[in-house]
């Protein structure tokens, strides 16, 4: 074959799953006689991750290591394995060995019809809760009405990517990194192929639900104003219901007399416009958050080391440690 494939994988606490993960990727490619490069990313793993992918990469040159200095989380490590891509196509996929490798070459197969991006979209999802199966799937449906761009649902990050849209990522400079919204973002020809979702291999997810709001808070403000706009709206709405009811009250005051004294209407006034109010600004916070993390220029990740890469990578991703 005569092109080069990428993969990009991002690994947290994942020393249970390389040896079964190196021996299904490279069987994959050796099959197919794919011209590949294997970029794991140690995002500040805690076990013997790092250790096992030196081993690897003593053995085969083709794993090359990105040990970032310390945990990033996923989308900023997926972040550094792209720019240190070299391949005409590229794969981002999990360590957990939740995307099937045997997928790929049918993904490079719709890649070599002419698309730009050929999403892996899940038909199933096994091992996981009916909580988090109808909580991805409504996130789903909420941000795709609410943003302008198309985030193909149950579509994880498992995907080819021609070196156009990869070239077009590492041109994003934003801090706050909602990577499936980027890939949307920059667009090009993409289509879908489905598969079925299988459970972990080994080891634990390391998404909980409170990872997992977050995440969704990072989509949602990423690529959309609507929250803002809510914001204003509901103060519109609720200003004019008060101004009507405190007609209403005139009214009633003028023609009943004052009979009650109307304790219990006042606070419920009171609660109600300061839950408002405290939404607002909370709504406003999550955004003036995000511009002042946005405006601090920190660069995204920090590499401690890379192993395997030509020197002229190398020296691109050690940038922030050597420019001193
Ligand atoms: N991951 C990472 N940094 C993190 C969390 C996860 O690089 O802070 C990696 C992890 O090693 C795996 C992939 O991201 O290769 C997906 O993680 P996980 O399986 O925990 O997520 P899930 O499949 O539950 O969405
Ligand atoms: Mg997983």
């Amino acid at each position: 074959m005569d092109f080069m494939l990428s993969l990009v994988v991002p690994m947290y606490n994942e020393e249970e799953n390389i040896d079964y993960f190196y021996s299904k990727i490279t069987n994959v490619m050796k099959e197919y006689k794919y011209n590949y490069e294997v970029i794991c990313i140690n995002d500040g793993s805690k076990d013997k991750t790092l250790l096992k992918l030196i081993n690897l990469a003593e053995q085969d040159s083709r794993i090359k290591i990105v040990d970032l200095s310390r945990n990033f989380g996923k989308e900023v490590a997926m972040t550094a394995g792209l720019r240190s891509s070299n391949g005409d196509a590229v794969i981002p996929i999990d360590a957990d060995l939740q995307d099937p490798p045997e997928l790929i070459p049918i993904l490079i197969e719709k890649w070599q019809e002419g698309y730009d991006v050929v999403y892996a979209t899940r038909q199933k999802r096994e091992g996981e809760t009916l909580i988090k199966k109808t909580t991805a799937h409504l996130f789903y449906r909420f941000i795709k009405k609410i943003t302008k761009i198309d985030i193909p649902e149950d579509t994880g990050d498992f995907r080819l990517m021609s070196r156009q849209v990869v070239d077009a990522l590492n041109q994003l400079p934003e801090h706050h990194r909602f990577m499936k919204g980027l890939f949307s973002w920059v667009g090009f020809k993409q289509t879908s192929i489905y598969y079925q979702r299988e459970p972990r291999f080994a080891g634990k997810t390391s998404f909980n639900y409170w990872k997992l709001w977050n995440f969704a808070i990072e989509g949602i403000t990423s690529f959309s104003f609507v929250p803002l706009q809510i914001a204003m709206y509901l103060g519109f709405i609720i200003s004019s219901l008060s101004l009507i009811y405190a007609g209403y009250l005139v009214v009633e005051t003028l023609i009943a007399g004052n009979s009650v004294p109307g304790y219990p209407s006042i606070m419920v006034a009171v609660l109600f416009f300061g839950g408002v109010q405290l939404i607002t600004l909370g709504i406003i916070g999550e955004y003036i958050g995000r511009i002042y993390n946005e405006t601090k220029r920190r660069p995204l990740y920090i590499v401690r080391e890379a192993i395997n890469f030509n020197s002229e990578t190398e020296s691109e991703l050690m940038k922030v440690v050597n420019s001193k």
